[in-house]
C-alpha cells in the first residue's frame, strides 16, 4: 500500500469537508504518518478517518476529530500545552508539529501500557518535544502549569476544575462533556470569566479519574 499517496487523499477529504481550513494544520497532517501509531495489523486501515483499536479498549481518535479539534484550539509556535488522553500518541504528534521546537506538550495517560507505546510510536516518528507522563490527567499536571491550551481526547462529566484552574489567563481548553456521545465544548478563560461554547456532538471513550467516571 502506498501510504503517502492514501494521506494525501485524506488530507484533501478533510479539505473539502471543512475539517481542515488552515495550512498550517494541513502540514502537520502530512507530516505525521498515521501508520505508525496503529498497530501492524491495522495499518492498511491507517487513512480511513475513523477511529481504530489500540488495544486496553482504547482507540486512535479518527483524523477528522484531531483536525477539528487542532482548528479550535487555534495552535501557535512556541505554546505549551497539555494533552489529557495520550491514547497512540497520534493526536499529540500533530500538535507537536503545530508548536514547533520552541513549544512543548504534556501528555497524560492513565494505562501504563499505552504510555509506553505512545512513546515508541513518537520516537519512532521523530518527535522530541512531546513529555508522555502516566497518571490521572482529570488532575492535570500541576508543576508544569499553567497551560496555554489544554485538550481533553475522553469525554468527562464535567470539566475538572484542576484544568481550569491549570489553565494560563487567555487560554483554550476543549473537552468533550456527556457519555458516551457528547458535546465538544471550547472553554476560554478571561481572568475571572469562563466563557464556554459548545461545538458540536461526538463520540469518546469515558474518562476514568477523579474528575472522570
Ligand atoms: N487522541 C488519541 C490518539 O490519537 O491516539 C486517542 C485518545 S483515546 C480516544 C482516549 C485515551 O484517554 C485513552 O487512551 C484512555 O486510556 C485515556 N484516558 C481515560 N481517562 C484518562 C485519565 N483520567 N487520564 C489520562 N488518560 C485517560
Amino acid at each position: 500500500m502506498e501510504f503517502a499517496m492514501e494521506k494525501e487523499k485524506l488530507v484533501l477529504r478533510l479539505k473539502q469537508s471543512g475539517y481542515i481550513h488552515s495550512k498550517e494544520v494541513e502540514d502537520a497532517f502530512l507530516r505525521i504518518s498515521r501508520e505508525f501509531f496503529v498497530p501492524p495489523s491495522l495499518s492498511r486501515f491507517a487513512y480511513e478517518d475513523r477511529p481504530l483499536d489500540i488495544g486496553e479498549g482504547q482507540t486512535i481518535s479518527a483524523p477528522h476529530m484531531v483536525a477539528l479539534m487542532a482548528e479550535a484550539l487555534d495552535v501557535r509556535s512556541g505554546l505549551t500545552i497539555l494533552e489529557v488522553g495520550s491514547g497512540s500518541g497520534y493526536h499529540a504528534a500533530v500538535m507537536s508539529v503545530l508548536i514547533g521546537p520552541n513549544g512543548r506538550l504534556y501528555s497524560v495517560e492513565r494505562i501504563p501500557n499505552l504510555a509506553e507505546n505512545a512513546q515508541k510510536n513518537l520516537e519512532k516518528a521523530g518527535i522530541n518535544n512531546v513529555i508522555i507522563c502516566k497518571g490521572d490527567g482529570s488532575l492535570g499536571l500541576p508543576d508544569h502549569s499553567p497551560f496555554d491550551r489544554i485538550y481533553v481526547t475522553c469525554a468527562a462529566p464535567d470539566i475538572p476544575q484542576p484544568l481550569i484552574d491549570q489553565l494560563e489567563d487567555g487560554g483554550k481548553l476543549l473537552i468533550p462533556i456527556g457519555r458516551v456521545y457528547c458535546e465538544l465544548t471550547s472553554i476560554e478563560k478571561r481572568g475571572e470569566d469562563i466563557i464556554s461554547k459548545v461545538l458540536g456532538g461526538c463520540a469518546f471513550v469515558p474518562l476514568i479519574g477523579k474528575h472522570g467516571f
